[in-house]
């Protein structure tokens, strides 16, 4: 089977050597043996993305030769199919409208002896789960809402899951750790799980190369993959980059934007090469764990 693989960066803000290390991965997976590297832009936060980061973006990969095959996806095009697949989940019985505001959520895990938690903090305690069903159709229709999948049914219908990592090996999904997590935001009308998900399987995705950041979330996104009928791509999740102090680069301030080695003359296709050989610049290394 041909490789498609793809970078699919949040233009919120300035690619980074992190950035590039897995750019460079994935169009150095697919290229090589005939394959594909695409594009997509994942701009459904509209309040924080910004068409000069897009720009930019545009402009880092082709200073390091990555070009990319067929036209760029943006993510802020395609709302009416993250719509239809949510619609499939609303008819399935597998989604609730949630309308909690956070300061809800964070009294209502105060307010327990035992907050679970999943990878991204304390798990949601469920509060709309339990609404009668004629409050809930009164409040959708006058209240902002997200969409909340109802992970107890979704893992209950689904039956056991596993993906392939090409670091990890066979992985048993495990998304019921995460709880019942937004898969439409309030603010977006999608989540980063949906739109993902949909968009690795419309783009024809077989290999996603992505940071070790995100490996809880592909138990979320091979569960939807399973709801919604659509292929497991094989998954590689790399170890993220840190900087001499062994913080981590997106989380760093002052670690230089790719923008910024691009202006003061430095040579983008070296540094790809340098990466494509496993080796990064002075400073830098990769998170152990
Ligand atoms: N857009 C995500 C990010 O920039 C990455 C998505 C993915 O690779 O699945 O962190």
């Amino acid at each position: 089977m041909t490789c498609i693989s793809r970078f699919a960066p949040s233009p919120t803000g300035r690619l980074h050597l992190g950035h590039a290390w897995s750019a460079v991965q994935a169009h150095a997976l697919a290229r090589p043996r005939g394959g594909r590297f695409l594009l997509r832009i994942e701009d459904i936060d509209q309040g924080r993305s910004r068409p000069e980061h897009v720009a930019a973006i545009l402009a880092d990969l082709a200073w390091m030769g990555l070009d990319h095959d067929g036209p760029v996806m943006f993510q802020s095009q395609r709302m009416p199919l993250y719509a239809a697949a949510l619609d499939r989940l609303k008819a399935a019985g597998l989604v609730y409208p949630c309308f909690c505001t956070r300061a809800d959520i964070a009294r209502e895990v105060a307010a327990s002896a035992s907050a679970p938690h999943g990878s991204d903090g304390p798990i949601y305690p469920r509060t709309c789960r339990t609404l009668a069903p004629d409050v809930r159709a009164e409040r959708v229709a006058r209240e902002p809402h997200a969409w909340r999948i109802d992970m107890a049914r979704a893992v209950a219908v689904a039956g056991p899951l596993a993906w392939e990592d090409a670091h990890a090996g066979t992985v048993a999904a495990d998304p019921g750790a995460q709880g019942d997590v937004v898969l439409a935001r309030k603010d977006a009308g999608v989540s980063y799980h949906l739109a993902v998900t949909v968009d690795d399987a419309a783009q024809g995705v077989t290999d996603v190369v992505r940071g070790r950041d995100l490996f809880a979330a592909t138990h979320i996104h091979r569960l939807l993959q399973a709801l919604l009928a659509l292929p497991t791509p094989r998954y590689h999740h790399h170890p993220l980059l840190v900087g001499a102090d062994g913080a981590r680069l997106a989380k760093r301030h002052g670690a230089p934007s790719l923008e910024a080695m691009r202006l003061a003359g430095e040579d983008g296709r070296a540094l790809a090469e340098e990466i494509r050989h496993g080796r990064l610049p002075l400073g830098f290394g990769l998170a152990s764990a």
